[in-house]
């Protein structure tokens, strides 16, 4: 018997630790399947994805550049994925190509669980409008929060994504966009989702977003902690990168496949040390 075929797609993609993290999901749930890297040409991914169901793969993970692609090709979408308008989970059954998006669960996991953080009531400070903003919000608002602002360089893409999601937002939740230099009050837990930190800048910020019992989440992960991180936690706040939405995303993805779950604490020691 063949083990079932998992890819994770993207141009480029040798960087990917998503292979890891699923040989090693795979070991720990005793699941029989292969999991590689895919590169596909930047004008080939559907072609990609439709030679790999030809040779019996069963799901992908999908990376920069092609989550929107994934989104179009996908002929039925969790409501998640729709909210988020991209996908980053293929699964691929029968005739039928189902899209998820496990990016938002990935983050709202990392925080609720393994850096236990309860949302719900809280003051969530989110900065970004762009594809990692989007993904997370629908997660974030099924927590219940008290307030969700979101902070974006461009202001007008903030305040699309707060009509687009306003419908999702519960009745004790306040949903509203901002300018950075306009959000100045402390809030309880504070997630870059710009992509400031991959050129080491800053979203010009107040410190007073800041305080003791303010959680300040990068999304963004390395040997070293972010600029964001090192300014918030200058300003007393706890601070944790994105690693564990990484593992957590992939975590969610292979229950999506494989029907299991599993334990994600060894592969995110394992990476940590990695980095
Ligand atoms: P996009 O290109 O879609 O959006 C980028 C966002 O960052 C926009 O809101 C943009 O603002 C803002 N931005 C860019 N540069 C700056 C700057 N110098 N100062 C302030 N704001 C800035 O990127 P994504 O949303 O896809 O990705 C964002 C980050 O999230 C990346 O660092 C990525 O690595 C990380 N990520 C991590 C994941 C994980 O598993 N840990 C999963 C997915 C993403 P404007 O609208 O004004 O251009």
């Amino acid at each position: 018997q063949i083990a079932a075929a998992y890819v994770v797609i993207g141009n480029p993609i040798a960087h990917s630790k998503s292979p890891d993290i699923h040989a090693h999901f795979a070991a720990e749930t005793g699941q029989d399947m292969r999991y590689e890297r895919l590169l596909a040409p930047l004008d080939g991914f559907v072609a990609t994805v439709q030679e790999f169901i030809g040779q019996g793969g069963r799901g992908a993970n999908v990376t920069v550049p092609f989550k929107l692609e994934a989104y179009a090709l996908a002929n039925s979408l969790t409501a998640r994925a729709q909210a988020a308008g991209a996908v980053n989970t293929l699964k691929f059954d029968g005739g039928d190509i189902l899209g998820d998006n496990t990016d938002g669960v990935g983050l709202v996991t990392d925080i609720a669980h393994n850096a236990g953080f309860d949302l719900a009531h809280k003051k969530i400070l989110l900065l970004g409008a762009g594809g990692a903003a989007r993904g997370v919000l629908l997660p974030l608002l099924e927590r219940q929060p008290a307030q969700l602002t979101i902070a974006n360089r461009t202001a007008a893409k903030a305040q699309q994504l707060v009509q687009q999601f306003q419908p999702y937002s519960g009745a004790g939740c306040i949903l509203s966009a901002c300018g950075f230099a306009e959000a100045t009050q402390q809030y309880d837990l504070v997630i870059n989702a710009t992509s400031a930190s991959l050129q080491a800048e800053l979203p010009p910020l107040a410190a007073s977003v800041f305080g003791p019992a303010t959680l300040a989440y990068d999304m963004m992960y390395g040997p070293q902690p972010t600029i964001f991180m090192q300014f918030a936690a200058s300003h007393g706040a706890r601070v944790r990168d994105g690693l564990g939405m990484l593992v957590e995303q992939a975590a969610e993805s292979f229950f999506i496949w494989r029907g299991v779950r599993p334990r994600t604490d060894a592969v995110f020691a394992a990476l940590r040390a990695q980095l």
